[in-house]
């Protein structure tokens, strides 16, 4: 078998993992932002023994960024709060998304429990609905209309949280 190959992706197109001060997994930033990471001394190498590393060059300096690094400094991200709860948030929570029918147009929000029933504004409460979908509910719960939701509703996780799991899921071999 031959190794993968990856035509026509540059060098600043590779992508390095970000890890926090706690050795926490956050994102994944593209070459040339992990070279000024590296560069400006917010953020370390991390090596790991099967890393690979990849090395830029310009004049007067040549910069081996790691496939991995970790910042420095305490993440300014654990000030993250949970977003509001309006269209913009809920549509991306539900990936733009009926969740009652999987339809991709034409979308709404519909209250769960409808707010003349007392349902609150609140992301356990507020799904992504098509307009279709949202006029066969109508003023009843999901149960009275006879529909089902695809999944229970919560708040947003933080980023690097989602960030995390899909990581650890990919990489499985680092959890031995
Ligand atoms: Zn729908």
């Amino acid at each position: 078998m031959s190794p993968p190959q990856t035509p026509g992706l540059s060098l600043v197109q590779k992508s390095v993992v970000v890890f926090s001060k706690n050795y926490l997994p956050m994102a994944r930033v593209n070459l040339k932002r992990a070279a000024v990471l590296l560069v400006t001394g917010q953020a370390e190498s991390l090596p790991l023994d099967h890393s690979r590393c990849w090395q830029l060059r310009s004049p007067g300096l040549i910069l081996t960024v790691p496939e991995q690094i970790r910042l420095i400094h305490t993440n300014p991200e654990r000030h993250w709060k949970v977003p509001p709860v309006n269209r913009r948030e809920v549509l991306k929570r539900d990936n733009h998304t009926c969740q009652y029918c999987g339809s991709r147009s034409a979308l709404t929000l519909d209250h769960v429990l409808p707010r003349s029933k007392g349902g609150p504004h609140s992301w356990q409460n507020v799904v992504t609905a098509c307009e279709s979908c949202n006029g066969k509910k109508g003023d009843r719960t999901p149960t009275q209309a006879g529909m089902v939701l695809k999944t229970k509703p919560k708040a947003p996780a933080h980023p690097a949280v989602l960030f995390a799991e899909q990581f650890w899921q990919q990489n499985s071999c680092f959890t031995a």
